[in-house]
């Protein structure tokens, strides 16, 4: 069998690294490009490079965002005594469609996973705390995963603030358990966070 042309190899290969791609999708969606209009693989190739280079994470909460702070970080009318703190900055979304919450929000950038090399230094917790000797933090919400690092992490982070005169609460039991947010509907969700147990 005659190989693909270098182009084709390359983009597949390029989409391939795309979370959710394998190499047959991957394959089949860089032939279906090379052979679609080009003002079509134009705007698609536009649009991605104008969110990548709009967006950037907000330097206080870590949340995705187009301006600094974020709407979140700079909104008056949400809470800035309580603070959520989350893995990702996608589980952000999550906690904003349950509607259940609205303070200020703190994305630790992944979870502690020694198997993975990643220790607490590697996440924003230094971050976190250098907030709250700026903000009127008063309650720090753990809404980490319910798999054994988010588990983990919530631990060690309930134990590192524990000296500080801040309340720690984690998110009560009820969601699905080994998982992240993104799994929880917005009715568990808003449950857990409303029946929420002090650390
Ligand atoms: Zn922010």
């Amino acid at each position: 069998m005659a190989s693909l042309p270098e182009p084709i190899i390359a983009l597949t290969a390029a989409l391939a690294r795309l979370p959710g791609i394998g190499p047959r999708s991957a394959e089949r969606l860089a032939l279906h490009l090379v052979q679609s209009d080009a003002g079509t693989v134009r705007t698609l190739a536009e649009a991605i490079l104008a969110a990548r280079e709009r967006i950037s994470l907000c330097r206080v909460c870590g949340a995705l965002t187009e301006r600094q702070p974020c709407t979140l970080c700079d909104d008056p009318r949400r809470d800035a005594s309580i603070v959520c703190v989350v893995e990702r900055p996608t589980d952000i979304f999550s906690i904003e469609k349950s509607g259940a919450f609205h303070g200020r929000f703190h994305v630790l950038g992944g979870k502690i996973s020694p198997l993975n090399g990643v220790g607490p230094e590697d996440l924003r917790i230094a971050d976190l705390e250098a907030r709250l000797g700026t903000e009127p933090i008063q309650e720090v919400i753990l809404a980490l995963g319910t798999d054994v690092e988010g588990d983990a992490t919530g631990h060690y982070l309930a134990k590192r603030l524990a000296p500080r005169s801040v309340k720690v609460s984690r998110l009560a039991h009820g969601l699905p358990a080994g998982s992240g947010l993104e799994f929880a509907d917005e009715l568990t969700l808003s449950r857990a966070l409303e029946g929420r147990t002090n650390l």
